[in-house]
C-alpha cells in the first residue's frame, strides 16, 4: 500500500508490508508517520508547558467527564493565554539554550491552541531577556483527542523527537506521563517538577 492509498482508505484496518518484508493486518489509527533517523543529532531538552511553566491552577486544568461516561484533559483557553510564567523555569531553559541544547516543548495541548502557545511561550522568554530564542512546538494533532496525554506524549516522543534529537532530558509535572515515558524510553534522563 502506498501513502496515497492509505490516507485515502476508509478502512480502519489494512495490510501492510514492514521493513522486514513481513506482511501485516494493522489498524489505520495507529499509524505513526515517522521522521527518518538523523545521523547528526542535536541535543535536546525536551518540555512540558502546563504544570511546569505556568501557574494554572489544577482545577483549571483537570480531566473532565463527559455525558457518554468519557473522560477528558481539559485547560481553559483563556488561563492557558494569560497564564504567569515560571521565569526560574524559563530561566532554566534559557540556561541549557546558552550550552547549545535545542528547546523543545511536548504538549497536550491541540494543536488549535498552537499560535496563542508560542505567542505566550515568546513572552516567557522576552520577560527574562530572551525575545529571540528559538524553539520547536509538538503538540497532539487535529482531531486525536481519543489519545490520552501519556500514550500521546510518549509515542510523540518516540515517533517525532527522538529520530531528531538526542533527548538530555524531559521536563514534566504530570506522574501519568512520567511513567508512560519511563516505560517508553528507559534511557531519557526526566526531570519530574512539583505542578
Ligand atoms: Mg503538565
Amino acid at each position: 500500500m502506498t501513502i496515497a492509498e492509505l490516507y485515502k482508505t476508509s478502512d480502519p484496518f489494512v495490510w501492510v508490508k514492514n521493513l522486514c518484508g513481513d506482511e501485516r493486518y494493522v489498524s489505520r489509527r495507529d499509524f505513526h508517520v515517522v521522521d527518518d533517523e538523523f545521523s547528526q543529532k542535536d541535543h535536546a531538552i525536551v518540555c512540558d508547558i502546563d504544570g511546569v511553566l505556568n501557574f494554572i491552577p489544577k482545577g483549571h486544568r483537570d480531566r473532565i467527564l463527559l455525558e457518554d461516561g468519557e473522560a477528558c484533559q481539559w485547560t481553559e483557553l483563556n488561563l492557558s493565554s494569560t497564564a504567569v510564567c515560571n521565569t526560574d523555569m524559563f530561566k532554566l531553559l534559557a540556561f541549557f539554550y546558552n550550552q547549545g541544547k535545542k528547546l523543545v516543548f511536548l504538549t497536550a495541548r491541540g494543536d488549535s491552541q498552537r499560535l496563542h502557545t508560542e505567542i505566550w511561550l515568546r513572552k516567557g522568554f522576552t520577560e527574562i531577556g530572551y525575545s529571540h530564542i528559538e524553539f520547536t512546538l509538538f503538540m497532539r494533532g487535529w482531531s486525536c483527542n481519543d489519545l490520552e496525554a501519556p500514550a500521546m506524549k510518549s509515542q510523540m516522543m518516540q515517533s517525532c523527537i527522538l529520530p531528531v534529537y538526542d533527548v538530555d532530558f524531559f521536563i514534566e509535572d504530570c506522574p501519568k506521563n512520567v511513567a508512560a515515558m519511563r516505560e517508553a524510553c528507559p534511557h531519557i534522563q526526566i526531570m519530574q517538577v512539583h505542578g
